[in-house]
């Protein structure tokens, strides 16, 4: 089972849930593989207090101009749909590397064979072990924008080799390319939000991206009790909880922590039912 935890907004605790879901599986006996897809801020390594290790750097085509075999003829540079390409008067194209996403369009378009290929590092992916959980993370280097290629890289190594039986994989926020990225394949996923307008507003954005992926899912309130609002129809409620709290900014997930607190009892209520 390949198991998204995502959510529109940013901020409702998605990953402290999703950890603790994480957990309360591997408690039921599964092995479980973590792969915490926010790669512009990963923390689920934070929440579960492991130590990131085995790294292994990312890296991105970047073309590389043959000054001899280029006739000018600006091909590729028509081609480039992301303006990564430019060719000054009389000169050969030249790359601005920030904006190339590495597809290599330009090379399968040059008519002379005049395009090769070279890379830059764009980040690292990491793979640690912690509370019988499996985790790869993916560090984007500052100032990338090709977030979408990290969580591709975490993903592939996750899925090579990775053991589990389930794979969590814990989205970044927001309904944009990143998060499409990390949801692709996924079996079922899970939407956690929060009882308020803006919860509500972005848990609709990210619905919809589930709805146009083919995703069966459902939605998680946390911090329910913190307003009236009423969200129908989630699969699991966690209401507002200091202890909860304490535990986030001790960095020990409160199944961990508090194995018999109720809402760790609740947690691992609904992990049984994911099972059946
Ligand atoms: S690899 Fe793609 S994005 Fe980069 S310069 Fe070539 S066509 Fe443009
Ligand atoms: S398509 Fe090839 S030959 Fe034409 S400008 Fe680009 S690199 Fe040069």
């Amino acid at each position: 089972m390949i198991l998204g935890i995502t959510g529109g907004k940013g901020g409702t605790g998605k990953t402290v849930l999703a950890v603790n879901i994480a957990l309360a599986l591997a408690d039921l006996g599964r092995k479980v593989t973590y792969l915490d897809c926010d790669t512009d801020c990963p923390s689920a390594h934070i929440l579960l207090s492991a130590t990131l290790g085995k790294k292994q750097e990312v890296r991105s085509f970047i073309p590389a101009i043959d000054q001899d075999r280029c006739m000018k003829c600006g091909t590729c540079v028509a081609k480039c749909q992301f303006n990564a390409l430019y060719m000054p008067r009389g000169k050969t194209p030249q790359t601005a590397q920030s904006l190339c996403s590495g597809c290599k369009a330009c090379v399968l378009a040059c008519p002379y064979g005049a395009i090769s290929g070279s890379s830059k590092a764009i980040g690292w992916t990491y793979r640690s072990k912690k509370h019988g959980l499996e985790l790869f993370s993916g560090k984007l280097k500052p100032s990338e924008p090709l977030s979408e290629k990290m969580v591709e890289a975490v993903k592939q190594r996750g899925f090579e080799e990775g053991r589990g039986e389930i794979f969590i994989v814990d989205t970044s926020a927001g309904a944009h390319c990143p998060v499409v990225r990390a949801l692709e394949g996924c079996d079922r996923a899970f939407a956690v939000t929060e009882p308020t307008l803006f919860g509500e507003s972005d848990l609709a954005a990210i619905e919809e991206v589930l709805g146009k992926l083919g995703i069966p899912h459902g939605v998680i309130v946390n911090r329910s009790t913190i307003s009236s609002r009423k969200i129908n129809g989630a699969a699991l409620e966690i209401p507002y909880d200091r202890d909860m709290i304490d535990c986030y900014v001790l960095g020990v997930p409160i199944i961990r922590a508090l194995p018999e607190h109720p809402l760790s009892r609740k947690i691992s209520d609904f992990a049984r039912r994911l099972l059946k």
